[in-house]
């Protein structure tokens, strides 16, 4: 017994109602049909070509423009990272920084990791940031 379901033609690419997987009701041409449920391919190409329909330059254009923030948001919070590795360690190298410059005090020690942890935590973020786009 057939039955009629939903067939392919990539001649025609068209979907359409068959019991005939040889040749096309639509265009005739034999070899094209293909059960749609059950190649992947015919499916990504239907799915390919719905996305094409509705102003393609416009959404890619978005798209590379948002990839384009996202890259200087991470450089932005990579570079703030750096600072505040650099401020926890300049304030407790760099004498002038220091509650008495002569000596390293344990409240200097303090801000120095305080602004270190900060800028670990923030580079952090980027790497993991990073990782999840890749
Ligand atoms: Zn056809």
């Amino acid at each position: 017994m057939r039955e009629f379901r939903p067939v392919y033609c990539k001649y025609c690419r068209q979907t359409l109602l068959s019991d005939n997987l040889e040749k096309c009701s639509g265009c005739g041409k034999v070899g094209g049909v293909m059960d749609p449920t059950a190649e992947p391919a015919v499916l990504a190409d239907l799915v390919a070509r719905k996305q094409a329909e509705p102003e393609p330059a416009t959404e890619t254009m978005g798209r590379g423009f948002g990839g384009a923030l996202h890259f200087f948001g991470l450089l932005r919070l990579t570079l703030t990272g750096l600072v505040c590795l650099g401020l926890g360690l300049a304030v407790v190298l760099i004498p002038d920084l220091r509650d008495n410059p002569r000596t390293i005090s344990g409240s200097d020690v303090a801000r120095g990791i305080g602004a270190s942890v900060v800028g670990f935590v923030v580079m952090g973020l980027v790497f993991f940031s990073t990782k999840r786009h890749q």
